[in-house]
């Protein structure tokens, strides 16, 4: 196998772009993938202040790396979710990459800042542990970025994540969610734009450029993921890929260029106030973070 640029030994091929590359023209690959991603959907302006969401795996410390790589000077939020080993090995990641990059990396615990765990919050929801995971990280990713001045929350949400999520939305027709699923969210009162410049890069992709890049993340799933619905979807989707390349990045792309837009009018324009706990922007008198706050500091 040949780099499709320079003839050189190829280490990994990308079938869905009919090409193979050596490692350094595999690491311009990546960097002109996130740089389009940028681009078409004018996700960063000069002046913004960028907050990466800093889980310590592939995908977070991939986009740190890239976006440095393309000049934008993004500081880092790591949450400690208190998942056992799995949260201490991914400080840990997080941790040795700002360390050995001289970055800023904020850090939170949960369960010494807001009074719970995912573990905890899971038991006292009696719901999948990733739904109060996801609610917990949106909330503190944009408190924080809203708090400390950060114009843009960037994560490392990928192509395989983005097609899963949309195949999802698409399989139970959640017409307001897909008028929300976007690479870009817009600022609002009280929320800091969302960006997700790694939705042209698949898993397998980041991975690679982690370890051609020589960047020591956090290898373990998350404990917590079964039961999360979309690894069925991202298997199913493995399969139609295998099958036809490029199907995923045209299912998501042409969702993006030509489906998103007819759900718009499916998004209710719900009048938002400032949750009397926390000051959060929420539809009801106590945001969402702040009633599941409660409902595990009841438990006995
Ligand atoms: Fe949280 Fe679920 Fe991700 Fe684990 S897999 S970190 S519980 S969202
Ligand atoms: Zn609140």
């Amino acid at each position: 196998m040949k780099c499709t640029v320079c003839r050189g030994p190829a280490v990994i091929d990308v079938r869905r772009h009919n090409a193979a590359f050596c490692p350094e023209h595999f690491t311009l690959h990546c960097r002109d993938q996130v740089r389009r991603a940028l681009h078409e959907h004018a996700m960063l302006r000069p002046i913004d202040r960028v907050l990466v969401a800093v889980s310590g795996g592939k995908d977070s410390l991939a986009l740190w790396d890239l976006l440095a790589a393309l000049d934008v000077d993004a500081d880092g939020l790591h949450l400690r979710l208190g998942i056992g080993d799995y949260s201490e090995e991914s400080t840990r990641a997080a941790r040795a990459y700002a360390t050995a990059h001289a970055r800023t990396l904020h850090e939170v615990d949960l369960a010494g800042e807001v009074g719970f765990t995912v573990p905890a919050a899971a038991a006292a929801t009696h719901r999948v542990p990733c739904s109060a995971c996801g609610l917990s990280k949106r909330h503190l990713f944009n408190g924080f970025a809203v708090e400390h001045g950060y114009d843009v929350v960037a994560t490392g949400h990928n192509l395989d994540d983005e097609a899963a999520v949309l195949l999802g939305n698409v399989l139970r027709w959640e017409t307001e969610y897909l008028a929300r699923q976007a690479p870009v969210l817009p600022a609002g009162a009280g929320f800091a734009r969302k960006v997700k410049p790694l939705v042209r890069l698949g898993e397998r992709e980041l991975a690679a450029y982690c370890v051609i890049r020589r960047i020591d993340y956090q290898v373990e799933e998350c404990p917590m993921a079964a039961g999360n619905r979309h690894l069925s979807y991202k298997e199913l989707l493995n399969e139609l890929e295998h099958r036809s390349p490029g199907t995923k990045g045209a299912f998501l792309a042409g969702f993006f260029e030509r489906g998103r837009a007819r759900f718009a009018t499916d998004e209710p324009a719900v009048p938002l106030r400032r949750c009397v706990e926390c000051g959060a922007p929420t539809p009801s008198e106590v945001c969402a973070f702040c009633r599941l706050r409660a409902r595990v500091a009841e438990r006995p």
